[in-house]
């Protein structure tokens, strides 16, 4: 006899959400709609008009899809929902900067900032894990275990946060006040690589949110293997996470060199595709007072640059409760600045942006944790009660 503990039907069952098409990418749209039933002649056609609708204008009402039949509307209403995930936290800098912290799940929690006067107008720095596997001694997220990679439409739904706050709907050329997107929030985007790439494909679409790929940058504390094939498969800019220029200081500070270090990194940099003047690869070094701000780094760094078509971010170093470093002194920071403008790199001395609500680089972490199968089962039992499912 098979015994099926059916939790919907108990009397204090609250309805389960449906799932949300916000995010959506145009392939995931298409297959939502044939699972509905939607002739498959005609899926692709639909799975269009629904892009436009959620990703162009951002609608949250299937009520607003005015070129779709009436009673497809009222079957995509009662299957499914439009709306973003919760937004647990929003705070404003003193500078301009905001940053939400969003709810993905229980428990789930990562952080996107947007950075106003970044590239054309303002970036939005996404996260595309929550918590992190790479231990970097300076970064706060590097405190927070991996709690899990996020889906591509998880990255997706910040972008479509960010513009419902700045009121970008629906998608303009104009003015826009966000046109930069930087994969340089919590986790590792190439080792979540597969839904990075499905989230560049529909923040690029020209159809839906329309941020085109030469305004995306992935960044990378250095996974070796995965950066040409980032090339490829995003046509996105790249940034490189390098903050030390010898091999020895490297395996401390980003242990990730211990398994890629300095010469398998150039290596997979000078293979990256189309690199030129016009596309070149952002180096991103965080200055670390009597760590590695010697002016001799400084003219090391000059030299392993040397062939790649670069630009230098320095980054004066932000502190987080409990960091073990030291910012280098301003002074400092401008000599060393100095070497590298006379080399040829110009400005390249990051200001730091919404230090006071933690939102600056490397300031990001949440509280979400890893659980363990046993604690998850407990949870969802504990969550029958209120009618969810075991699985
Ligand atoms: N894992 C990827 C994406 C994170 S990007 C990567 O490492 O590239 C976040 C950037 O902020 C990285 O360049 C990181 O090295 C830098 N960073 C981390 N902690 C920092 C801190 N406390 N101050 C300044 N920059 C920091």
């Amino acid at each position: 006899m098979k015994i099926e503990l059916d939790l919907s039907r108990r009397p204090d069952a609250a309805p389960a959400v449906p799932p949300s098409l916000a995010g959506l990418s145009l392939s995931a749209l298409k297959a939502e709609m044939e699972a509905m039933g939607v002739d498959p002649k005609k899926s692709g056609m639909r799975a269009k008009q629904l892009r436009r609708w959620i990703h162009h204008f951002g609608t949250q009402d299937f009520a607003d899809m005015t070129d779709v039949a009436k009673e497809l509307r009222a079957q995509l209403a009662e299957r499914y929902i439009l709306t973003r995930p919760e937004i647990a936290d929003h705070q404003v800098s003193r500078d301009g900067t905001q940053k939400w912290l969003t709810r993905f799940g229980p428990g789930i929690e990562g952080e996107s900032v947007f950075i106003p006067d970044v590239g054309k107008a303002g970036a939005l720095c996404v996260s595309s894990q929550v918590g992190c596997t790479l231990n970097c001694t300076f970064c706060h997220t590097g405190t927070q275990k991996l709690v899990r990679n996020l889906t591509a439409q998880e990255i997706v739904a910040q972008v479509l946060i960010a513009r419902d706050e700045l009121g970008e709907w629906p998608t303009s050329t104009e003015n826009r006040r966000l046109t930069n997107i930087v994969f340089m929030g919590m986790g590792e985007p190439l080792y979540n690589l597969d839904n990075v790439a499905e989230a560049i494909d529909t923040i690029s679409d020209g159809d839906g949110i329309a941020i085109g790929r030469r305004r995306i940058t992935v960044s990378t504390a250095g996974v070796a293997p995965k950066i040409p094939e980032l090339g490829h498969r995003t046509n996105a800019a790249l940034a490189i996470s390098l903050h030390s220029t010898n091999d020895d200081l490297r395996n401390e500070i980003v242990p990730i060199n211990r398994k890629y270090d300095l010469q398998t990194l150039f290596e997979a940099i000078r293979a990256y595709p189309d690199l030129s003047n016009s596309k070149r690869v952002t180096f991103e070094y965080v200055m670390l007072k009597g760590v590695n701000d010697t002016l001799a780094e400084a003219r090391d760094l000059v030299r392993l640059l040397k062939g790649v078509p670069a630009k230098i971010n320095l980054i004066p170093f932000n502190p987080w409760p409990g960091s073990p470093y030291e910012c280098s002194d301003w002074e400092t920071i401008e000599e060393f600045a100095e070497v590298l403008n006379r080399a040829g790199y110009a400005s390249p001395i990051r200001t730091p942006r919404g230090r006071d609500i933690l939102a600056a680089c490397g300031q990001l972490r949440s509280e979400s944790v890893k659980k363990s199968a046993a604690e998850k089962r407990r949870e969802a039992l504990e969550a029958g009660s209120s009618g969810q499912s075991l699985t």
